[in-house]
């Protein structure tokens, strides 16, 4: 190999995916087409992942021993969800390659890190304090001038879970000691335009694409259906970009990062979290674009070229929650609509079961 190229994990080499759940499974797909094996790594038997994978190990996410075994098996090790343990993500970066790593989950994994990288980049974000008991719970809303504000854990939380939304006329302190006593951030509740995501992907060389940003609705904190192009000025779009760029060079990220914005109605971007994996509002490009979301992060990883982000036309993903899967059939009698389930047997309140995308020819 040329001495000045970077070492790449070539087609027929195993990739790790650290996670078992639905972008585990379409990691291992997209990995699959360009003729990968894979190795996913969760608790659960049976999981989205496993389902498709070469190998997938069954253990805990700080199983020392599953993790040592893992680590020697797999030639490249990437993550499908930013919830784990930064001390199994270093066990496994002392053996193999491990992207992202642990340096950006520890800031991606806790709000409070987060918020305050963010800022030390000068990135605008939402009102917000820190908050450690229920003294600072009412000290913080007071700070933020009892406007409705939403207490958030700094950990562990997604989907909307483990947030409450205080009114002005609440006790930040009772809601504290509700939520668990954890370490936690307020943030004032914005009254945004819409919300808008960036999904930049960085290779190993430091080059970057984005995907145009796309419109996200949510309900219930889960995210409903996402839109692309999000109806925002290509002025805006172009700024929010930016944004995603400056956020995945600083990180020094090789792979994929979402950066989740809120579009104020005064017209400007405030960041409201990263997640340094694919990302459910970016399903739209397995259907929509040249390269998914999926591929581009196996390319990034491994050391390949990035794929073209051309898109095919405009996008409408709609996620398939809990009961919403009883309506698979019915979604199949739309020939255009491209169905995608996840495997999963049992449908709870709030669990993505699938998704559905159409495109749109331009
Ligand atoms: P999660 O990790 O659960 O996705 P988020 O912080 O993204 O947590 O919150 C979920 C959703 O709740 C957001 O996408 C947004 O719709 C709403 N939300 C969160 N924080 C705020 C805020 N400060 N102002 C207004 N809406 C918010
Ligand atoms: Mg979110």
């Amino acid at each position: 190999m040329n001495k000045e190229m970077k070492p790449q994990v070539t087609p027929g080499s195993t990739i790790g995916i650290f996670g078992d759940g639905q972008l585990g499974r379409m990691l291992a797909m997209a990995a699959s087409s360009l003729g990968y094996k894979t190795h996913s790594f969760g608790p659960q038997h049976d999981s989205p992942a496993s389902q498709v994978t070469t190998v997938h190990t069954i253990a805990a996410y700080d199983d020392s021993e599953a993790l040592n075994l893992f680590a020697q098996h797999v030639d490249v090790v990437t993550i499908e969800f930013e919830n784990l343990p930064v001390e199994s993500l270093e066990r496994l970066a002392q053996v193999v390659p491990v992207m992202p790593g642990p340096k950006v989950l520890t800031i991606c994994q806790d709000r409070i890190q987060e918020k305050s990288f963010l800022e030390d980049l000068a990135i605008p974000v939402a009102p917000w304090c820190s908050v450690h008991n229920s003294e600072s719970a009412i000290a913080a809303f007071a700070a933020l001038g009892k406007r409705t504000a939403i207490l958030k854990s700094a950990r562990l939380g997604y989907d909307g879970k483990s947030q409450t939304t205080l009114h002005p006329e609440d006790d930040a302190g009772a809601a504290y000691l509700a939520l668990g006593q954890v370490p936690a951030v307020l943030e004032e509740r914005i009254d945004f335009a819409c919300e808008i995501s960036v999904i930049v992907v960085r290779g190993q060389e430091g080059q970057m694409v984005c995907y145009p940003p796309g419109k996200n609705q949510h309900k219930n904190g889960i995210l409903d259906v996402c839109l692309v192009p999000a109806e925002i000025s290509a002025d805006l779009a172009a700024k929010a970009e930016d944004l995603a760029k400056k956020i995945a060079e600083s990180l020094s990220l090789v792979g994929l990062l979402c950066v989740e914005m809120f579009v104020t109605k005064k017209g400007q971007l405030l960041v409201n979290e990263l997640a340094p994996r694919p990302h459910n509002s970016g399903h739209w490009t397995l259907d929509g674009c040249v390269t998914s979301q999926f591929e581009q992060t196996i390319r990034a990883v491994c050391g390949l070229p990035l794929g073209a982000v051309a898109c095919f036309g405009k996008a409408k993903m709609q996620n398939l929650i809990g009961d919403d899967i009883l309506s698979w059939r019915k979604i199949l009698d739309d020939a255009n609509a491209k169905l995608h389930l996840y495997g999963k047997s049992e449908a709870k309140p709030g669990r993505k079961m699938g998704h559905v995308t159409w495109i749109t020819p331009k």
